[in-house]
């Protein structure tokens, strides 16, 4: 069986992005607000010495209407499926509350987390990710989905995890 990969996070900090640069596909609907995946998305990823499914989630939100419970379980039955979790978050924005309160959700779920800092274009990785560290998930990845910036090293890590 293929490890299987699951990209979660608050909605708009690029995880459909990500996600088309690992599968090289467009299968993922990349919008500039949030909310535009709901379901699961599956895909697979191939490369040197390292193939994995990776799954596309709507994100978390600490809203409580209908869309944001359709998501919530969406990105459950994605962790609840996975051999690792990325969490996602955005290093422009920098930590939301909500990214703590996915974090807490993350470690008490128990999966393998990785932390993962996008949008960190022209930033310098201490700067980004010193912001993050409070997260209690260790040293994060430093990426930019839209320049390709980190991918090697993502997935260097990747290889480590599964
Ligand atoms: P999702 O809701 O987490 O799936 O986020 P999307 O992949 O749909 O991306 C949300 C917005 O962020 C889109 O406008 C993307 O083009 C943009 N975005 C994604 N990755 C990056 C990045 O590395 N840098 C910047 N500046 N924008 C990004
Ligand atoms: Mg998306």
């Amino acid at each position: 069986m293929k490890p299987v990969i699951a990209l979660v996070g608050r909605p708009n900090v690029g995880k459909s992005t990500i996600f088309n640069r690992l599968t090289r596909s467009r299968d993922a609907l990349v919008a500039d607000y949030a909310g535009l995946t709901r379901d699961r998305i599956y895909g697979t990823v191939r490369e040197e010495n390292l193939d994995f499914i990776l799954i596309d989630t709507g994100g978390l939100t600490d809203q409580t209407d209908n869309m944001s419970d359709l998501m919530r379980k969406q990105a459950k039955l994605a962790i609840d499926e996975a051999d690792l979790v990325l969490f996602i978050v955005d290093g422009r924005a920098g930590l939301m509350p909500s990214d703590t309160d996915v974090a807490q959700q993350l470690r008490s779920d128990g999966k393998p987390v990785r932390l993962v800092i996008n949008k960190t274009e022209g930033e310098q990785r201490e700067m980004v990710a010193a912001d993050f560290y409070s997260l209690g998930l260790g040293e994060p990845q430093v990426i930019s989905a839209t320049q390709g910036r980190g991918f090697t090293e993502l997935l260097e890590e990747i290889k480590v995890c599964l």
